[in-house]
């Protein structure tokens, strides 16, 4: 018999629980420039659909032009279709992970044979990247004035959520490419969002 820690236990349990309760798909249209993007997540977790729908359609065009440029090359590579399969966490504790031709869920499988389009599929683990602090905010130069610590949080998971996204869509158009530039650009981009948020609250500049 296979012994578990009580963590992967729990990590199990909740995706056999989710399983047996189903899934539900949403399709995001989030403009132009973007693939078309069905977010699948368990049935009983409609906002991580609802935190990525506002990551990708709302905190990505508040980003500056400029930001938003460091991704322009991976987004005319992409499907036409990608899945993002939302999960709390990953068995692997991964924040996430893009499914190589061959590897995709029904999910993905099912949407290729019924539109005939191209279809990608990468994961995302909504819980783990909320708790994901690459750059604690206790790093700040300066504190964030009280008021503004609910939206700074907001901001914080989600420009979070839109750089592991970023990063997977990354590795999906350029499956080749190795994991340290990957990994560079989404950093980069996180702070370069933290830093935005900032400067367009506040006015200042902080030394993130
Ligand atoms: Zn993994
Ligand atoms: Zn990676």
């Amino acid at each position: 018999m296979r012994r578990h820690s009580p963590i992967r236990l729990r990590s199990l349990l909740q995706q056999t629980w989710e399983r047996l309760r189903g899934r539900d798909q949403l399709l995001v249209r989030a403009g132009e420039d973007l693939p078309l993007f069905v977010f699948s997540f368990p049935r009983a977790r409609a906002p991580f659909a609802d935190h990525l729908r506002s990551a990708v359609c709302l905190t990505y065009r508040q980003l500056s032009g400029d930001l938003r440029r460091q991704y322009s090359h991976v987004l005319p590579r992409l499907p036409s279709l990608v899945v993002v399969l939302l999960r709390g966490r990953n068995l692997c504790s991964c924040l996430g992970h893009h499914h190589p031709p061959g590897t995709e869920s029904h999910v993905a499988r099912r949407l290729a044979a019924d539109t005939g389009l191209r279809v990608g599929e990468i994961d995302l683990a909504v819980e783990a990247i909320r708790a994901w602090e690459p750059l604690p905010l206790a790093s700040l130069a300066a504190q964030p004035p009280p008021d503004l610590q609910p939206e700074l949080d907001q901001f914080r998971f989600h420009a979070a959520l839109l750089a592991v996204f970023l990063h997977e869509l990354e590795h999906l158009a350029f499956p080749d490419l190795e994991e340290g530039p990957v990994r560079r650009r989404s950093t980069d981009f996180y702070a370069a969002s933290l830093r935005e948020f900032f400067s367009q609250q506040l006015g200042a500049s902080y030394g993130i």
